[in-house]
């Protein structure tokens, strides 16, 4: 058996045993998942992207309206950015999104149409990390292609009791060459999945239920009797708290301001009430400042908070209305036309909130 830089497989690990267990569970427990009924590597591509970091459960509604609204790869490469962020709205990360409709639109351009399923072309499209692109090449383009997330590093630390730091990025190249030496040619699909599923339902991190798993017998960490201990994964750095006040300001007619985010960083583009930075001295002066217009504040509601992978942020909700003068940026709307822009999830939390408060 070949070296992999750090990592050796151990020879008496019987990788064609090990393929055919993982492969036979899975094809009995396989769930039917909207984007499994074909394999339209555009379909398994939007079902990757809005799998990162988020739910099944989740996903499945998202997935199926998503593609109601945008059956093939021309819908979607023509639709409009604020629609398709629309279509997105509550499912977070908004740069996948984004991401994904800038790929579409240069598959559209420059490979007719066709997602490519050569893996160098494949790669340079946005939004195509190497997890997504082993995902797709295996599962659309049955392409013997590792897609290791934090499912597959946790199960293959365990089999083969791999004692590498998982947060260290590094180690993710052990994880790609190791499963590049196990993975089946003849089903690459399945035994990719396979690893996934078997990540997700029974090789949990806290109880993995190795009495219902099907690769228990190639299992090291399962023979040694320390499958917690594994994967090694060294503490995270703490997120950092960053606090704002949410503006809540409203006109004579009673409608709310809000503004469209840059087209850059954080949240892009969606739509948000005012946030300004809480180290800021008054409220009024800033917004002045800010936006043109005179403020008066009403009063103040409660505080959200918002976790994002890096940072948290704490938005205490203020009430206002506009007193005097022309905002400069920004558009007035009716409670009613809210519905009608996308705005990311910590600002549903700000309207639950202000809708509470009997506002509007
Ligand atoms: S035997 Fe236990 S630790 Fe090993 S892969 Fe199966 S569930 Fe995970």
């Amino acid at each position: 058996m070949k070296n992999t830089t750090t990592f050796s497989i151990p020879v008496l690990f019987d990788v064609h045993s090990f393929q055919a267990d993982l492969i036979t569970w899975y094809s009995k427990i396989k769930r039917d998942l909207p984007w499994r009924v074909n394999q339209d590597p555009y379909r398994v591509w939007v079902s990757e992207i809005m799998l990162q970091q988020t739910q099944v459960d989740t996903v499945i509604p998202y997935f199926n309206r998503f593609m109601e609204r945008f059956p093939t790869v021309y819908d979607l490469a023509n639709a409009d950015e604020q629609e398709v962020l629309k279509s997105w709205e509550g499912l977070g990360y908004y740069s996948r999104a984004r991401n994904l409709h800038t790929a579409v639109k240069e598959v559209v351009a420059e490979y007719g149409g066709q997602v490519p399923s050569e893996r160098n072309e494949l790669k340079k499209l946005k939004g195509i990390g190497p997890y997504t692109l082993g995902a797709i090449l295996s599962i659309a383009f049955d392409t013997p292609e590792p897609a290791v997330d934090g499912n597959v590093m946790r199960v293959m630390s365990r089999v083969l009791h791999i004692e590498e730091d998982i947060a260290k990025p590094k180690t993710k190249k052990i994880f790609d060459d190791v499963v590049r030496e196990v993975i089946s040619h003849d089903d690459p699909s399945s035994f990719n999945q396979g690893l996934m599923e078997l990540g997700a339902l029974i090789c949990t991190p806290q109880k993995p239920k190795c009495g219902e798993c099907p690769v228990r017998e190639h299992c090291l960490a399962y023979e040694y009797g320390n499958q917690t201990d594994l994967p090694i994964k060294s503490k995270k750095k703490k997120q950092t708290t960053t606090e704002f006040y949410g503006l809540v300001i409203q006109n004579n007619q009673g409608e709310f301001l809000i503004q469209k985010r840059p087209e850059e960083g954080l949240l892009a583009n969606l739509w948000e009430f005012p946030l300004m930075p809480k180290e800021e001295p008054s409220i009024e002066e800033w917004f002045k400042e800010y936006n043109g217009a005179e403020i008066k504040v009403n009063s103040k509601g409660e505080t959200v908070k918002h976790v994002f992978s890096h940072v948290i942020w704490e938005i205490e909700i203020v009430f206002a209305h506009i007193k005097s003068g022309e905002i400069k940026s920004g558009q007035f709307v009716t409670a009613e036309e809210l519905k009608d822009f996308p705005f990311p999830n910590v600002q549903y939390k700000m309207m639950d909130n202000i809708f509470r408060s009997n506002l509007g």
